[in-house]
């Protein structure tokens, strides 16, 4: 077999935890598999970069970034590397670039346009481990690349695609994918399997286990993809197909997203073709959008009101800005001291009165509901940030995630 197995930070945190990522990459190369490592960098190390930088510039050039960020990975993946030949393995490190991993130029958020192999073959054949540095590429104009935070899933997820791998595994802090975040909630359970198309939904509305592309990569490529902890033996969460899943469950999980702000536009001009440009511009920005709703004011103006994620909170507030001066609108307001809270479950699409549930369930525990947004499997509310847990904690008792 082939396989990709993937260590995120906490996996190698530290030099001892490196030497048992070894150890665990060496028993599955001696079981007779052919092996790709893809490592993150060790936990808290992007950050502390992240900072450093601030140090110096409150708004660093993003490729900048991307040069000082991709360092994180290059330092795990040589580590790991020389663990194992010190072990008697052949093991080779390879950046994105050597990896073949070719990216769009969108500094700090590129999206992989191809993976070129050959590299990566060539070492599987001569009967070496290979291991990529995670979350880099290298911009079709030469530029390193990173992939966004959390990006060496995709990284792992994308390569495990371009070498047609039997296996893709995620290691990582917990044992699998839970009903909710387990350090939010103790009583969340293991799922054993997730669909492709709920664990999307539960990674974009904030459940960090998994980046939310790698899923929709993973699906798109049909990707083996487990979620497991580099800790203990203990069996993960197999992530496939809808029709894979015999006992649909009505509501799968429940998400967090402590990351997210509002922007409040009042006295909006009611004429065709504002909203057009309000979002085209904020597009350009390259500000994220979410949530939007529109209410129409008791004079002839309208109010809208959008959710982005807080690091695009200043971009969006300098678009706005110019819709302010040329009087398109009149008043604006933000608040980052919101958070996202969304029940999953494609149980939802042929079931009754989950929406309703979740309302009541904060009612009787008197939190206000700010914005509510809703798909097929999904229902989204914006709530107050100080209320994030226990509306978590709620929601799980109130569909009894815990049974
Ligand atoms: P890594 O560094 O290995 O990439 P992450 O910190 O990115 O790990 O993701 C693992 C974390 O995701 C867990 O520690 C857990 O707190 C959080 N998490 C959020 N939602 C869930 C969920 N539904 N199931 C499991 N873990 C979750
Ligand atoms: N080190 C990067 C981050 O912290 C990428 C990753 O860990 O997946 O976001
Ligand atoms: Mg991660």
């Amino acid at each position: 077999m082939l396989i990709v197995q993937k260590f995120g930070g906490t996996s190698v945190g530290d030099l001892e935890r490196i030497q048992n990522v070894a150890n665990r990459v060496s028993k599955t190369k001696k079981a007779g598999n052919d092996v790709v490592v893809v490592v993150s960098a060790m936990s808290g190390e992007t950050n502390k970069l992240v900072g450093y930088a601030q140090k110096f510039s409150k708004n660093p050039a993003r490729a900048e970034m991307d040069m000082l960020l991709s360092s994180g990975e290059r330092v795990t993946a040589s580590l790991l590397s020389i663990a194992l030949n010190e072990m008697g393995f052949e093991a080779v490190s390879m950046t994105g670039r050597r990896a073949g991993i070719v990216t769009d130029i969108v500094h700090t958020k590129a999206r992989i346009e191809n993976i070129s192999p050959h590299a990566m073959s060539k070492a599987l054949k001569e009967g070496k481990i290979v291991v990529v540095a995670g979350f880099q590429g290298v911009s079709s104009d030469g530029n390193v690349t990173t992939l966004g935070r959390g990006g060496s899933d995709l990284s792992a997820v994308a390569i495990a695609g371009a070498l047609k791998a039997d296996l893709c595994e995620i290691y990582t802090d917990v044992s699998g994918i839970f009903t909710t975040d387990p350090r939010i909630e103790p009583k969340a359970k293991k799922l054993d399997k997730i669909s492709y198309d709920e664990m999307l939904e539960l990674a974009s509305l904030g459940a960090k286990v998994l980046q939310n592309r790698s899923v929709e990569m993973a699906k798109k490529l049909n990707v083996n993809l487990v979620t497991r902890t580099s800790f203990s033996d203990e069996e993960g969460t197999l992530i496939t197909t809808e029709d894979e899943i015999m006992e649909k469950a009505l509501v799968s999980g429940i998400a967090l997203d402590r990351n997210q702000a509002r922007v409040s536009l009042m006295g909006v001009k009611d004429r065709p073709g504002i909203a057009s440009e309000i979002f085209t511009a904020l597009a350009e920005a390259d500000v994220n959008v979410d949530m939007i709703i529109q209410n129409k004011a008791y004079d002839d103006t309208t109010n809208i009101d959008f959710t982005v994620g807080v690091g695009d909170l200043s971009d969006a507030k300098s678009v706005v800005d110019r819709f302010i001066n040329s009087k398109d609108i009149k008043d604006d307001s933000y608040n980052d001291t919101i958070c996202k809270v969304s029940i999953v479950g494609v149980g939802m699409k042929s079931h009754t009165g989950v929406a309703a549930k979740a309302f009541s369930t904060m009612a009787t525990e008197n939190i206000n509901i700010h914005m509510i947004s809703t798909s097929e499997i999904k229902v989204s509310m914006v709530i107050d940030e100080k209320y994030a847990e226990l509306a978590v904690r709620s929601l799980h008792n109130a569909y009894e995630l815990d049974k």
